[in-house]
């Protein structure tokens, strides 16, 4: 399970000048640890830094250089308390590569209506000093959060909390790896997409791995570690009958331990983040893999089917952003409608692979053959997902750039047991209404495979593509045909 972000701090940095005097530098300071202590704990989950107040280019870009160098950082909440004139900031914002938020706040809450003089007016100037770092910050074209209120405000740590979560999955990325254990899924398009690109823009690897070799590895795995993770499954889900012990299918679940203990090692050795499979190259081993890549998923490992590495990326990505939440993210497919007049559904599903973070009860172990692949039946967990907010996002490639797509939806109870259904499940109703939400989603080239969160907002999503520089389209409350076909056209001015 990923707990808790790689890296663990923000650093808040103070803007000011050295036109007020000493005195006032002096406040300014106390101040900015006041706040950065205060925006610390609760919704923001990684250590709020306070940093030495900046009054001149030298020191702003000296600490832009130590932000960037710094592995514990994940970005960088400013404020300018005072005026700050903005020249002072360009070298510093030019070598920056990590992400901004920009806090507009204020240390005092209301104005001191019966005390207010000049030395507090030239105290408390972020009203104006704010305005000054946004314009060098959209003239220079620099993605950025802004958030606005007082620093005490729950609402504003909400804010600053999911932003924190979007640039641990961000920094995450930086420099992951990403195995593939096979091709995409002849034929496919939404799947394929420019790994070369994707370096460049995203910082992780995509790279090819042969089927053969994680054959061997799950050769070498003994008897005694099998039969450990049997019994693991054993004491976690419950077993279907020809997978217990003497019942007729119980060498499918051996086999399906030994993949996913080979699986696991591979993964380990290659220090990668997330892999993908396909059905269609399985070759030296006996199934599919189902419950291996479930578990794997469920400890943290983005992972996309039929060769989905973008999906696998993205499912990672989220799983880092949802880190010690409640609630799981999983890898997820729109499989099927129900077209109820008065209940109109999407019957989410994959052949195996859904992550039991979403499980809304002890999943099921079960084994059924696959109808496709050729191989031998694959055991999966099987189970329904509870009824709650959710969203559905997905990366896709347009050839000249990347688009991430997030519809919100509104998960719920299965409407009647499924029980001839041998697969993980979940229904929802996209919004804003079940015609809208598909029309657009299928207007904007969303995939079909996309990651499925309980515990993530299109709010962490928006934070995460606007760090990663690439175009979002939210589908949710309050999206119609006409707001979505404007975004569309924005995009693509
Ligand atoms: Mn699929």
């Amino acid at each position: 399970m990923i707990n808790k972000h790689s890296a663990s701090e923000v650093w808040f940095v103070t803007g000011s000048q050295h036109l007020y005097g000493d005195e006032v530098l002096k406040t300014v300071a106390t101040h900015a640890k006041e706040i950065a202590s205060g925006l610390g704990g609760g919704d923001v989950s990684v250590k709020v830094v306070c940093k030495e107040v900046m009054t001149g280019p030298e020191s702003i870009t000296r600490l832009c250089h130590e932000a960037n160098q710094s592995n514990d950082c994940l970005g960088l909440i400013t404020w300018m308390h005072t005026f700050s004139p903005a020249k002072m900031w360009i070298g510093g914002l030019k070598v920056l590569v990590k992400p901004i938020l920009h806090l507009h706040t204020q240390f005092n809450s209301e104005i001191p209506w019966g005390t207010i003089d000049m030395n507090f007016m030239n105290l408390n100037q972020s009203a104006h000093g704010d305005r000054e770092f946004g314009y060098i910050m959209s003239r220079m074209k620099i993605n950025r959060k802004v958030v606005v209120g007082h620093w005490k405000d729950e609402g504003v740590k909400k804010q600053i909390g999911v932003w924190t979560r979007a640039a641990a999955a961000w920094h995450d990325w930086q420099g992951a790896r990403f195995c593939r254990f096979g091709d995409n899924m002849r034929q496919v398009a939404v799947t394929e997409g420019d790994k070369v690109e994707a370096e460049i823009q995203f910082g992780y690897s995509v790279n090819g791995y042969g089927i053969g070799d994680l054959a061997r590895v799950i050769d070498q795995v003994t008897d005694k570690e099998v039969d450990q993770l049997v019994k693991i499954y054993e004491d976690m889900y419950q077993l279907s009958s020809p997978l217990q012990k003497a019942g007729v299918q119980r060498k499918s679940l051996t086999d399906a331990a030994r993949i996913e203990i080979g699986m696991r090692q591979f993964l380990k050795d290659g220090n990668f983040r997330g892999f993908t499979t396909t059905f269609e190259d399985l070759h030296g081993l006996p199934q599919l893999p189902g419950i291996a890549v479930q578990r794997l998923m469920a400890d943290g490992y983005g992972f996309g089917a039929e060769g989905d590495w973008k999906t696998s990326a993205l499912v990672r990505a989220m799983k880092v952003m949802g880190a010690g939440l409640p609630g799981g993210s999983s890898f997820m497919e729109d499989y099927t409608y129900h077209f109820d007049k008065r209940d109109q559904l999407v019957l989410g599903a994959h052949m195996l692979e859904i992550c039991p973070s979403i499980a809304k009860a002890k999943p099921s172990c079960e084994v059924h053959p696959l109808s496709i692949g050729g191989k031998e039946d694959p055991v999966r967990l099987v189970f329904d997902v509870g009824a709650g907010a959710a969203i559905n996002a997905s990366m896709i490639d347009l050839g000249d750039k990347f688009r991430l797509l997030v519809n919100e939806v509104e998960a719920v109870e299965p409407r009647e047991p499924m029980p001839k259904l041998p697969v993980a499940r979940v229904l929802w109703r996209p919004l804003p209404d079940m015609q809208t939400g598909c029309a657009a989603w299928i207007q904007a080239g969303g995939a079909h495979h996309t990651c499925f969160s309980q515990n993530l907002t299109s709010e962490h999503l928006t934070d995460f593509a606007r760090i990663a520089g690439v175009e979002m389209v939210r589908i949710g409350a309050g999206t119609t045909m006409d707001s979505l076909g404007r975004d569309l056209q924005t995009f693509n001015t």
